[in-house]
């Protein structure tokens, strides 16, 4: 009788956007006695994973860490630089740019969301309007998703800070890259990004726990002039401390922080752009893949202009129930688990099993993205959902570099 469960077998694939695949290094690292928090060797590294943190964010401004999830990283800079009643003005691309702005709600910020919809990104020219409308420079800040996970979109945020400039609006750009970071190029200074949110679970490749808050001299301008901050969301111990418990406010993230190591280390090796390479090539493959299953069938890929595409995850649409049938397909036996569609439609809505995401971010290569292509291929014809022929073969040639 055939092996029902035949996924059961080797080694499983998380292709979900986050959390990431963890590398073994990483694991290995965390596997270790419980540390000394008071002497002694996790106290020494903290300097070089400061270090490390603002390299990948291309920043010499500041970081603070959490423990935390992205959640966490998303309140901890609000309550540095928003208090109840300030306006914060939030363009949206999909699920996560409401999300801020719940949270920037529940602190009490006047919160504008200005929805630009769920697969393309925003349009500089209604920011523009909503800022030029703003004659007293009430907003305080703007909170921009610099990739949404749930719809895949990609934003500009250098161009977000020229239009500021232009307007001479002195809203703070306030950006969240926990998609993003590791994958997709950023550059906190560069762009002029005042404050920067991120997780460690994404593309930092750590499981998830930490949270980091990156800012600059004028966001620390504005915190010196909020009337109080809560003491454990306050950055400025936190990047600033004179012991070693001030880094977290308490006791220390001690196995994540090994692993963080491990992970920078990673990052440090490859070298970042080299990183931000390595996910263009693979995200390119993957989308040549779904191009030629698009050519017949329901397939689409979320967002149709690829300069406004995540590099570290992929929104697909395919038409219910089709994308929980292949999850299910594909995890049950390959092994490999795709990510649900999310905020694309309501849960109790039927249209929900019509979407899934690729999550390709962090601790990826080539060899992963065509067996997890391959996979999707074996399940779309086991479900008996027409595709296109040549995929994986379209796929393999951007990879090899042929394209
Ligand atoms: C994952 C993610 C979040 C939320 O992070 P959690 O760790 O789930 O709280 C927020 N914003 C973006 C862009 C994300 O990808």
């Amino acid at each position: 009788m055939a092996n029902r469960f035949p996924g059961a077998g080797g080694r499983s694939y998380l292709a979900i956007p986050g959390p990431s695949v963890i590398p073994d290094a990483v694991l290995q690292a965390m596997h270790r006695a419980a540390p000394n928090i008071y002497a002694g060797e996790l106290i020494d590294m903290m300097p070089g994973l400061v270090a490390g943190l603002k390299g990948v964010a291309r920043t010499d401004g500041h970081v603070a860490i959490y423990i935390g999830n992205g959640h966490a990283a998303w309140e901890a800079a609000l309550a540095n630089v928003i208090a109840p009643g300030d306006a914060v003005l939030v363009p949206a691309t999909g699920r996560f740019g409401h999300g801020w702005a719940d949270m920037a709600e529940g602190l009490g910020a006047e919160v504008a969301v200005l929805d630009f919809g769920k697969s393309g990104p925003w349009d500089e020219d209604r920011i523009a309007d909503a800022l030029r409308a703003d004659t007293g420079h009430r907003i305080k800040a703007v909170l921009a998703v610099h990739v949404d996970t749930s719809s895949s979109v990609r934003n500009d945020i250098a161009g977000l800070r020229r239009l500021l400039d232009d307007l001479g609006h002195p809203a703070l750009l306030m950006a969240d890259c926990i998609a993003s970071l590791g994958c997709d190029r950023f550059e906190m200074d560069a762009w002029g990004v005042d404050v920067m949110v991120t997780g460690c679970q994404k593309g930092l490749m750590v499981p998830p726990g930490m949270a980091f808050v990156f800012f600059n001299a004028r966001a620390a301008k504005v915190r010196a002039k909020m009337p109080r901050v809560s003491r454990y969301w306050d950055w400025t111990p936190r990047a600033e401390p004179t012991e070693f418990w001030e880094y977290f406010d308490g006791t220390a993230p001690t196995h994540h922080l090994y692993g963080l190591r491990t992970a920078l280390g990673m990052i440090a090796d490859e070298g970042i752009e080299a990183v931000w390479d390595r996910h263009e090539r693979l995200a390119r493959a993957i989308w040549a893949a779904c191009d030629v299953w698009a050519e017949e069938g329901p397939l689409r890929l979320n967002v149709a202009d690829a300069a406004h595409r995540s590099r570290a995850v992929t929104s697909l649409r395919i038409g219910a129930p089709h994308g929980t049938e292949l999850r299910a397909w594909v995890e049950g036996q390959l092994g490999l688990t795709l990510g649900i569609g999310l905020g694309m439609a309501p849960p109790s809505d039927p249209a929900w099993h019509g979407f899934f995401r690729l999550g390709h971010m962090g601790h990826v290569n080539g060899q992963m993205v065509l067996g997890m292509l391959g996979g999707i291929e074996a399940g779309l014809t086991a479900i008996g959902v027409p595709h296109g022929r040549g995929a994986v073969d379209a796929a393999a040639r951007v990879i090899a570099g042929g394209v």
